[in-house]
């Protein structure tokens, strides 16, 4: 086992940056495709290993049981480095793409309602990142991590309660009152992660609600803003230690610096749209596609756990006077249970290297990854409960939980008829509805 108290190698911020802001190395210049890892990919999975084993595992039931952020650990993950800019900025930085797949799988492997606890701040990240400017984030990223002696959590609030699947349906509105350059944000979000508790929320509003989701973009709610309130708190199937929550914004008044990317930028983007021509940013479904192999790892780290889990169990349970994997029934699911998750797990890499180096996604492979990943980890936690029996269906066996928390990767970031949605357009042309 890895020392989970090692922490992430030093790396100077502004070097962060500037590689996740490089260009992806263009076809041909980076390192190509290979499932071969490096040293420093191993020694990162190595090291998120060692925490989700380490600290994860042994808070997953209690956090699960008491459905509340779990404050202590993610102070522990910040520690070590693991929660905080640097960290998450090493592992975006890989110009193979793999080490972000690689480290969430690890972590969620350690429990999923914890990973999401630790890894939900990310979403918000990478809408900063994606669309802020450097100085945005500068100012910003840091925020939504706090300090190892004062961590805070961010929040990313596109979903509304008539807006879910449907991103166009968004009704939150942002107008600018030019006087004081600010914008005056209003509307309701559903189903945000650290939503009310987040120090720094990420909302996606319309700035012109004629133009669907091309008059969408996203604005920073700075800590503390008055307008900004959390909602209801949603008592969850799963991922029980993560917060979920609706976010109120009643004119919500940000500084016109807080519209990600600029006014000008905006402006212009809006102008093309209005004269007919395609505009290349959808705010909020940039920031989806970008993350969905990562979160298709987040489902493969359950998947892998709870295929782990039942193996040993069937390898010690015994049943007619043998231990119950030498059943064909039993020891052929368990390698259909291998066999799916690696084979996911590929996916999921594959679409992690076409996004780092600047490959197109001809087929959806982004979408592919994690509706593949998404489902495996519903059917191999599914399977993993039949195989402990009366014992997998009990909250004293942690399959159980686990098959709670992996149904949510059907659901968010896109549910698996939205992924087939995407993927039937991309292979065949054709707008399938
Ligand atoms: C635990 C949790 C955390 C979340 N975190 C966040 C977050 O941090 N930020 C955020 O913005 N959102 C978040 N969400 C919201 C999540 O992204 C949405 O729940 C998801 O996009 C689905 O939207 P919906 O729930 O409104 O379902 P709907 O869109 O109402 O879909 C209902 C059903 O209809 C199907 N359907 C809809 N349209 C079609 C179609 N065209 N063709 C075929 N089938 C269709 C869907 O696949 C689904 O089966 C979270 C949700 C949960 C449960």
């Amino acid at each position: 086992m890895s020392d989970a108290t090692t922490t992430v190698p030093e790396a100077d911020s502004d070097e962060i940056l500037s590689g996740m802001a490089g260009e992806p190395p263009v076809s041909g210049e980076g390192r190509g495709f290979t499932i071969e890892l490096t040293q420093d990919q191993k020694d990162i999975k190595d090291w998120v290993h060692g925490f989700a084993e380490g600290v994860v595992r042994p808070a997953a039931h209690e956090w699960d049981e008491r459905e509340e952020t779990p404050w202590p650990v993610i102070q522990e993950a910040a520690k070590i480095g693991l929660y905080s800019f640097e960290g998450l900025g090493q592992f975006w930085a890989d110009e193979t793409g793999l080490t972000l797949p690689i480290a969430n799988e690890e972590l969620f492997w350690g429990d999923a309602g914890i990973g999401m606890a630790i890894m939900g701040t990310s979403l918000a990240v990478a809408a900063i990142f994606g669309q802020g400017t450097p100085e945005q984030m500068g100012e910003w990223i840091p925020q939504c991590f706090g300090t190892p002696d004062d961590v805070k959590v961010a929040a990313f609030c596109a979903s509304e309660p008539d807006a879910g699947s449907d991103v166009s349906a968004i009704r939150t509105t942002a107008k600018y009152d030019e006087a004081k350059d600010e914008w005056v944000i209003n509307g309701q979000k559903a189903w945000a992660t650290n939503g009310g508790i987040a120090n720094v929320h990420v909302v996606i509003a319309s700035v012109d609600r004629e133009l669907g989701s091309r008059g969408h973009a996203a604005f920073v709610i700075p800590p503390g803003t008055p307008g900004c309130e959390q909602g209801a708190k949603v008592k969850k199937h799963g991922l029980r230690a993560s917060h979920t929550a609706d976010v109120h914004l009643d004119d919500c008044r940000v500084p016109g610096s807080c519209l990600l990317g600029g006014k000008e930028k905006l402006d212009e983007r809006l102008a093309r749209v209005r004269e007919g021509k395609r505009s290349k940013s959808q705010a909020a479904m940039q920031t989806f596609e970008a993350s969905r192999p990562v979160v298709g790892s987040q489902a493969l780290g359950i998947a892998r756990a709870a295929y782990e889990y039942a193996l040993g169990y069937a390898k010690e349970r015994r049943q007619f006077g043998r231990a119950i994997v030498e059943n064909q029934s039993i020891a052929f699911t368990l390698a259909d249970m291998k066999l799916e998750i690696d084979a996911a797990r590929l996916l999921v890499w594959r679409a992690a290297w076409m996004g780092r180096t600047g490959k197109k996604f001809e087929n959806a492979e982004g979408s592919m990854s994690k509706l593949k990943a998404g489902e495996v980890a519903v059917w191999a936690t599914e399977r993993a409960i039949q195989i402990l029996g009366g014992n997998g269906y009990t909250r004293e066996f942690p399959v159980e939980r686990m098959h709670r928390d992996a149904k949510i990767y059907t659901i968010f970031e896109g549910t698996s008829e939205i992924q087939r949605l995407v993927i039937s357009r991309a292979i065949s042309g054709v707008h399938i509805q």
